[in-house]
């Protein structure tokens, strides 16, 4: 697995995924926004920026500057992710609104407007209001990426925000299940090296 393979989704949410966006899934780290070039195929894979809006923003980006938007991607990354490791597993409280400063700081740069559009369902087609934004620059790239940090810090109880039990799996989710006892980022990364380890084990003492 390396960059070029698609990313990882397995946070049950966006704002984690993008976390999830640098990880060791075999032995080897892969960071799939370590460029600019990788930048835009995770804003695809994850659904927060049309083809369209990338090809165009990169049809008229100067050489290096899509790079230095994913540096700034990776930073914001990286923010984001002491704040969930200083908050997960437990209720959010107002008190946090101070550290999310940078956060907001980010969002009041978003260029926003609604559209009518029409939209085809089987009903026929129907009337539709269509959130859109202005693309800018290459740097409102990180806009969507803050929306969907922001929407996650206002609608996500943090009591269920887990990093997966892997030994060495530095992976984050929100556990949805119905009993909250998710506990691997996924069975086929984690969870199966567990049970493997812990068979190991029995036969070990058997
Ligand atoms: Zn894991």
């Amino acid at each position: 697995m390396d960059k070029h393979s698609p990313a990882l989704f397995l946070g049950d949410a966006l704002a984690l995924d993008f976390l999830n966006s640098v990880a060791t899934p075999v032995d080897t780290p892969v960071d799939w926004i370590e460029d600019g070039q990788g930048l835009l195929r995770w804003l695809e894979q994850a659904g927060l920026v049309s083809r369209e809006t990338l090809e165009s923003l990169q049809a008229q980006a100067l050489p290096g500057e899509l790079d230095k938007v994913a540096d700034q991607a990776r930073n914001l990354r990286e923010w984001f992710r002491a704040f969930v490791r200083a908050h997960k597993g437990k209720p959010l409280k107002p008190e946090a609104l101070a550290e999310l400063e940078p956060l907001n700081r980010l969002l009041e740069r978003d260029e926003g407007f609604g559209r009518v559009v029409t939209r085809r369902t089987e009903a026929g087609e129907i009337f539709d209001f269509q959130p859109m934004r202005k693309w800018r620059s290459p740097e409102a790239l990180l806009l969507p990426v803050g929306e969907a940090i922001g929407r996650f810090v206002c609608t996500e109880d943090f009591s269920n925000v887990k990093a997966c039990e892997g030994p060495v799996c530095t992976l984050l989710f929100a556990d949805h299940t119905r009993g909250h006892r998710r506990r691997w980022c996924s069975m086929a990364m984690c969870g199966n090296r567990a049970k493997q380890a812990a068979h190991r084990d029995r036969v070990r003492q058997a």
